[in-house]
């Protein structure tokens, strides 16, 4: 069991280690493997410059990838995480800010190949541009040569 090579905490200290190195790259290591990204993720219509729909805040939003509902931030009143927690499935939300993804059932950085078409209509407003092929593809490929039984560590309670 031991044996097997490489799990998540092992890895992400090694990924934290290189961005310490490297500066920016690697300062958010997203988790790859994430079982609550929904399997259809539709591209949104909303401006990236929507305000909570609870709150009215307008500051630092999430944007809901199931729904595509528009929540502030734990810095502002909190109001995505509590909608993570009141919808089974809806834990999985991308920042306006920064554009990063975050699952509250992981409750860590994650990245999946389909959330890119939503990601990268956020750049495209955000930045002009659409988003350039994402780096944690690599990192992917990495965690999939190390072992495919690494996932005892990520199980929910
Ligand atoms: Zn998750
Ligand atoms: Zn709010
Ligand atoms: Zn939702």
């Amino acid at each position: 069991m031991t044996a097997s090579g490489l799990d998540d905490s092992t890895l992400q200290q090694i990924l934290t280690a290189a961005g310490a190195r490297d500066g920016q790259f690697f300062a958010i290591t997203p988790r790859t493997d994430c079982p609550h990204v929904p399997t259809n993720v539709q591209v949104p219509t909303v401006a990236i410059t929507t305000p909570c729909q609870t709150c009215g805040d307008a500051s630092e939003n999430w944007i809901c990838v199931a729904c595509h509902g528009v929540l502030c931030s734990r810095y502002v009143k909190g109001d995505m995480s509590a909608h993570a927690g009141a919808e089974a499935d809806h834990s999985v939300a991308v920042s306006f800010s920064d554009l990063s993804t975050w699952c509250f059932k992981c409750n860590d950085y994650i990245d999946n190949p389909v959330l890119q078409p939503l990601r990268s209509f956020l750049h495209k407003q955000k930045f002009g541009e659409p988003m350039p092929a994402p780096r944690g593809l690599e990192l992917d490929a990495t965690r999939v040569a190390s072992g495919s039984d690494s996932k005892g560590k990520g199980r929910q309670h």
